[in-house]
């Protein structure tokens, strides 16, 4: 599955302005114009590098207010945020950016000069998240499409001309066991609203825990740690009020150890989203994450926040993990 990047997770600089963007009729395909390191293929590092430097390029040799596109994607299968959704792109021409959000594959001219399979996948999630959180419409362009351009390059405008079709699924982890063994949890949740507070640790945002019929989730935490070493499939909806208008706010599925300590961050791997507040100060997101977990080790989904508000994470919310014993 496509992991969605942060802002944070590639260094980005802070944007000089941002110009709001309610909506779009689709997404159009970019590629850098010149030579995509081939180390990009392998090394997700020089992604982010890659793409620091096409911000920085844009910032002082553009005079751009930031990086022009709106999301980049990679042979990591991640689609790293780059102005992001409800904002403006730089990067189609004049005129042409209001119509279209902008999308960057590591492609160039040289070096790189074909759309993997895993590039493929991450466009789409880039353009699903950018649908599902910017007002995005269902047309998939090149840049070339309206303005005098080779970008996005033959590969890639050949791909977006076909219908940009998905390349088939990487098989998903295998549960060895058949499906009538797979306990549900369900109905994981808050009782009633809790006041987040403000702080530089995440923190853990469910009073009370349910147990599953199969005994595989012991309640009396605040945390999803099964007895017995199983793959979690991991779903959550998360709605907070209180914070100002534009504010962030990072959510995360976390993994810790049996003693409370954080191992890391399993959505996106490395970086929390940070998410903004919408103009009435609230945040809505949905959160998914699959990993091992076991008796050594127990999940949460946390929050982070340093908003001077009462913010309030409200009732209702739900949390489902299908456990597949291994
Ligand atoms: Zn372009
Ligand atoms: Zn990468």
């Amino acid at each position: 599955m496509t992991i969605i990047e942060s802002r944070a997770s590639w260094d980005a600089a802070r944007p000089r302005s941002t110009t709001y963007l309610g909506s779009a009729k689709g997404v159009k395909a970019h590629y850098t114009g010149g030579r995509a390191d081939p180390r990009t293929l392998d090394d997700h590092d020089a992604c982010r590098a890659a793409v620091k430097g096409i911000q920085r390029g844009h910032m002082t040799g553009n005079g751009w207010s930031d990086i022009g596109y709106s999301m980049v994607v990679c042979n990591h299968d991640r689609a790293m945020i780059g102005r992001g959704p409800h904002v403006l792109p730089a990067a189609n021409g004049p005129g042409l950016n209001s119509g279209h959000y902008a999308i960057l594959l590591l492609v160039g001219t040289s070096g790189v000069i074909e759309p993997t399979d895993a590039m493929k996948r991450a466009f789409h999630a880039a353009r699903t998240y950018l649908r599902e959180h910017g007002g995005a419409g269902s047309e998939i362009k090149g840049h070339r499409d309206g303005y005098a351009t080779s970008c996005p390059g033959g590969a890639t405008y050949a791909w977006v001309r076909a219908g940009a079709p998905l390349p088939s699924a990487p098989p998903p982890p295998t549960p060895e066991e058949p499906e009538e063994s797979m306990p549900e949890i369900v109905s994981l949740g808050l009782e009633d609203e809790v006041v987040v507070p403000p702080g530089a640790d995440f923190q853990p945002w469910w009073t009370a825990e349910w147990k599953d019929s199969a005994g595989s989730h012991p309640s009396g935490g605040q945390s999803i740690a099964p007895n017995t070493a199983t793959w979690v499939d991991i779903v959550a909806y998360v709605a907070l009020r209180g914070l100002a208008p534009d504010e962030p706010v990072e959510v995360a599925i976390t993994r810790h150890a049996a003693d409370g300590t954080l191992q890391n961050v399993a959505w996106p791997i490395e970086r929390p989203a940070l998410l903004r507040a919408d103009v009435d100060g609230r945040v809505e997101v949905n959160l998914a994450a699959q990993f091992g977990l076991g008796p050594a080790n127990r999940a949460r989904v946390n929050i982070r926040h340093a908003s001077a508000g009462q913010v309030v994470l409200e009732t209702a919310s739900a949390f489902k993990a299908l456990l597949h014993r291994s």
